[in-house]
């Protein structure tokens, strides 16, 4: 991890530079720090990394598809998105979706992005419900679309009711409405009744409804994944990432599942040739090796369920998690909290509502820390 090299370069008259568009002119960029610490446990990140063998062979994968780097890729990606849908079959116990159903890019940012390239736009608006995954607002103002909120329900539990959703659809009447299940920051799953009844209230406005399943696989048994979903709702799309569970956030590889007209229509906006040949067979690679890199999702859960404990044992309110983060709020000040972890080694999040941090689960030993350190920094 290296943080981003401060501009050495001595300022500029600003009065000669370009003026970029309204509401870039002065925005910062999507900005999680990327610090040197021992215990990262900020951006969700699957601190398990490859076995050696494994890396041996993403790097073999990947030397042979450099033989051939100076012919473009395959645009359409058809075998990793054939592979992708049968992935999810065995995760989700859905009958494959075949590729035509299955879309991939760099990352679900990408993905997100091309949605809403292609389903939102000016005079359009896209729905969300706060507290919510922060690049969200960012993808709407790229794309010229009105990004509007509804509030969760009250901590610690942050719920959607089915009824609330349709109660923010009605009244925005949003193009786009994005669901996130787990969500991030805070951790919660949705009842499959909020989605069905997400997708058919925006029915009658053809509007899109988007679940975005970034923490799927962590979440809790017996809690089922939108994807049971699709074939009642032809205005759904669930995302997915290999960044989280799949512990390959470093190679770029996000998709979605939704009815093929949804996939013909992103592949519109789609940049051609985005998905490089070393990303596709890096990822079919990784798939292919499903069992190891997938093989600690069992002990992040179950180190993720002891923290929610531990914390709530010490007193802190906690929002339940399916994801493999806990969002708590703090005694002392938040800012506070977090300095005094950071100067411990233990970098965590300062996002959600006033008052609350984020912590991925991390290693034993990194979660151990962690626990270490607040006892000492935000003392009961
Ligand atoms: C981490 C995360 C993503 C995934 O981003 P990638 O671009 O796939 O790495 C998507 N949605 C949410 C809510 C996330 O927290």
């Amino acid at each position: 991890m290296v943080s981003m090299p401060e501009s050495s370069a001595p300022p500029l008259d600003a009065s000669v530079l370009p003026i970029p568009r309204d509401g870039i002119a002065g925005a910062a960029p999507y900005g999680a720090p990327q610090l040197e610490v021992e215990h990262a446990l900020n951006v969700n990140e699957n601190p398990f990394g490859p076995s050696p063998e494994l890396a041996e062979a993403i790097g073999r994968s990947a030397a042979e598809a450099a033989a051939g780097l100076n012919r473009y890729p395959d645009r359409e990606a058809i075998a990793l998105r054939a592979e992708l849908g049968e992935y999810l079959a065995a995760e989700s116990g859905i009958p494959a979706p075949p590729a035509p159903s299955v879309w991939a890019a760099n990352g679900s940012n990408e993905i997100m992005h091309q949605l809403l390239l292609a389903y939102g736009g000016p005079g359009r608006t896209a729905l969300g419900f706060a507290p919510h995954y922060s690049m969200y607002p960012e993808y709407a103002r790229d794309t010229y679309t009105r990004w509007v909120t509804a509030e969760r329900g009250p901590a610690p539990d942050f719920a959607l009711t089915a009824q609330s959703v349709v109660a923010a659809i009605a009244e925005q009447r949003p193009s786009i409405v994005v669901l996130t299940s787990p969500n991030n920051p805070t951790g919660t799953a949705l009842d499959l009744d909020v989605v069905a009844a997400a997708a058919t209230a925006l029915r009658g406005s053809r509007g899109l409804l988007i679940v975005d399943e970034a923490y799927g696989e962590f979440r809790r048994d017996g809690v089922p994944s939108a994807l049971t979903l699709l074939d009642e709702h032809p205005n759904l799309v669930v995302t997915r990432t290999m960044s989280k569970a799949f512990a390959l956030a470093g190679a770029r590889l996000g998709y979605l599942v939704a009815d093929p007209a949804i996939v013909d229509t992103v592949r519109v906006v789609r940049l051609p040739y985005h998905l490089s040949a070393v990303t596709q067979v890096v990822a079919r690679t990784a798939l292919a090796h499903r069992e190891e890199l997938l093989g600690k999702v069992a002990l992040l859960r179950s180190e993720r369920d002891a923290l929610a404990e531990h914390l709530g044992a010490r007193g802190h309110d906690v929002a339940p998690s399916d994801a493999n983060f806990v969002l708590f709020r703090t005694f002392a000040d938040r800012d506070a909290v977090f300095e005094g972890l950071l100067e411990r080694g233990v970098l965590v999040r300062a996002v959600g509502p006033a008052g609350w941090l984020r912590v991925s689960i991390g290693t034993t030993e990194d979660n151990s820390a962690f626990r270490a350190a607040l006892e000492e920094t935000d003392p009961r």
